[in-house]
C-alpha cells in the first residue's frame, strides 16, 4: 500500500507506522504503537497526515476509525462497528443469515460441552473456528470430532491462540476451488478489485496448518464478468446495504474470501481490509491512482470506473523463516534483495525484516513477498520464483506451487 500510494501524483510524503525495512527505504517510518489508538493518536500528532490509510485490522477493532473520525481527521477503513465482520466470526455468521447471503451452515458454541453437543449436527470433516482476531491462525479443519472437540476446547481456554475465544464456530466443510474478491465501498456503492487466489495452507499442495496465506496469484481468468456481477449483487451488495440498514455503515476495502462450490459460491470469511498476501498481488495489476479510489470511498463517490487494470497476471510468493506458523528463529541476514529487484516488472514487497548498516534481516515469520507482473499466469508465476532465486537465508521457506492449481486446470 505504501508503495502504491507512493505512485500518486498527489502524494508528496508517506510515513508509515511502524514500518519495516524494506518500507523504510520507500517512505518515512514513524515509532510508535500501533496496536493502540492512543499510539495511533500520537503518530498522527506528530506527523500531520491529510489522510490515515489503516492497513491490519487490530486497530480497526480498537475504533481508530471512529477515534480519528470524531476528532476531525480523515482515515480509511470501517468503523469499530462494521469491523465485526472480521472480528467476531459469530458476528460474521449471524449477519450473513439474517441477510440471506450464502454461507455454510454453522452452530455457535460457548463451551466444550456445546461444542460436543453441536457435533452431532456436522458430518466430517468439520471446521472449527476461534471467535476473534488470530491473523489466520484461528481455524483448524478437524477429520474427527474427537479433535474438533478438543481443538474447540483448545481455543476456549486460550491454549491454542495464546488467548482464550469467547465463542467457537463450528462450520460445515465446502469443497471447491477458494476465491479472494475484494470491493472498495462507501457506505451506499461497491467498485469491485480484480479477483485473486491465495494459499493458506503452509504445505505445497494445500497441506499441513493454515498460515496468514504463503502465496497468492491474480488473473481475469479467476472470475469472468458474470461470476464478478452475481458477487457483487448476491454478497458485496447485501453486506453494504445489510450493515447500513444495521446502523454500522461500511466504508473501506471489504474482503470476501469464498468457496465456489456446486452449490455456488459462499462466504468463508470477510476481512475488513485489503488481505496480505492477495494485496501484493491485486496491486501489482493496478493502473489507477490508489489515492483517487481511497478518498472515493471516504466522500461517498465510489462508482464503477473508478479502477483501471492491467490485463497482465501477478503472482507473489511468500518467503517465511522456517518453522512458521510455529516457532521460528529471526535475525538472519538476507542475502539477493539486490539481484531480485533488478529484474524487470518484479517488486520484493518486506513483511517481517528490519535494517541495520544497510545489511537486510529477517524480523518476522512471514519475511517477504516476492510479486511478478507478466502478460500470461505462467510468465508471471516463472518470473516471481527467478525472483525468489536470488535471495537466501538461513532456514528460508516458501512453496514451490503458487498458482500451481490454476496452470494445471488449464492444462
Ligand atoms: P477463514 O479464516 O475463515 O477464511 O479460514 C481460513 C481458511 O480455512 C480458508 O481460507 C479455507 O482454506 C479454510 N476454511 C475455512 N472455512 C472453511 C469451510 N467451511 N470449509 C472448508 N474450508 C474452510
Amino acid at each position: 500500500m505504501v508503495w502504491k500510494l507512493s505512485q500518486s501524483p498527489r502524494v508528496s510524503q508517506v510515513y508509515c507506522l511502524p514500518g519495516n525495512g524494506g518500507i523504510c527505504q520507500e517512505a518515512t517510518c514513524v515509532a510508535g504503537d500501533p496496536k493502540t489508538v492512543d499510539g495511533l493518536l500520537a503518530a498522527a500528532q506528530q506527523v500531520q497526515p491529510d489522510i490515515t490509510v489503516v492497513g491490519p485490522e487490530l486497530p480497526l477493532s480498537l475504533g481508530v476509525v471512529d477515534e480519528f473520525s470524531r476528532r476531525g481527521l480523515r482515515i480509511f477503513g470501517p468503523t469499530q462497528a462494521a469491523t465485526q465482520l472480521e472480528s467476531s466470526k459469530s458476528f460474521a455468521k449471524e449477519f450473513m443469515q439474517r441477510h440471506n447471503i450464502p454461507t455454510a451452515h454453522y452452530a455457535v458454541c460457548e463451551s466444550e460441552e456445546e461444542i460436543r453437543k453441536s457435533l452431532g449436527l456436522f458430518s466430517l470433516p468439520v471446521v472449527v473456528k476461534a471467535d476473534g482476531l488470530a491473523a489466520g491462525k484461528g481455524v483448524v479443519i478437524a477429520a474427527t470430532k474427537e479433535e474438533a472437540a478438543l481443538a474447540g476446547a483448545r481455543m476456549l481456554s486460550g491454549d491454542l491462540l495464546g488467548f482464550p475465544a469467547a465463542r467457537v464456530v463450528l462450520e460445515e466443510f465446502l469443497r471447491g476451488d477458494e476465491l479472494s474478491f475484494l470491493v472498495l465501498s462507501d457506505g451506499e456503492r461497491v467498485a469491485p478489485l480484480v479477483a485473486s487466489q491465495d494459499h493458506k495452507r503452509i504445505g505445497e499442495g494445500d497441506t499441513g496448518v493454515n498460515t496468514g496465506g504463503m502465496g497468492a496469484y491474480s488473473t481475469d481468468a479467476l472470475a469472468d464478468d458474470a461470476l464478478v456481477e452475481w458477487l457483487l449483487n448476491h454478497i458485496a451488495r447485501p453486506v453494504v446495504q445489510g450493515m447500513k440498514s444495521e446502523d454500522a455503515e461500511y466504508r473501506g476495502i471489504l474482503y470476501c474470501g469464498l468457496m465456489i462450490t456446486t452449490r455456488g459460491p459462499m462466504v468463508l470469511e470477510f476481512n475488513c481490509r485489503f488481505g496480505d498476501p492477495e494485496t501484493q498481488a491485486v496491486l501489482m495489476r493496478l493502473e489507477s491512482d490508489l489515492l483517487e479510489a481511497i478518498e472515493a470511498s471516504i466522500e461517498g463517490r465510489v462508482s464503477d470506473g473508478l479502477f483501471k487494470w492491467s490485463g497482465d497476471a501477478s503472482c507473489c510468493v511468500v518467503v517465511a523463516s522456517g518453522g512458521y506458523p510455529g516457532s521460528f528463529v529471526s535475525g538472519r541476514e538476507i542475502a539477493g534483495l539486490d539481484r531480485a529487484a533488478h529484474l524487470d516488472n518484479v517488486k520484493v514487497f518486506h513483511a517481517g525484516t528490519s535494517l541495520r548498516d544497510g545489511r537486510f534481516y529477517s524480523s518476522g515469520g512471514r519475511v517477504l513477498g516476492v510479486t511478478a507482473r507478466a502478460p500470461k499466469l505462467e510468465d508471471a508465476v516463472d518470473k516471481a520464483y527467478q525472483a525468489v532465486d536470488c535471495i537466501s537465508f538461513e532456514d528460508m521457506y516458501y512453496r514451490r506451487d503458487i498458482g500451481a492449481r490454476a496452470l494445471k486446470q488449464r492444462t
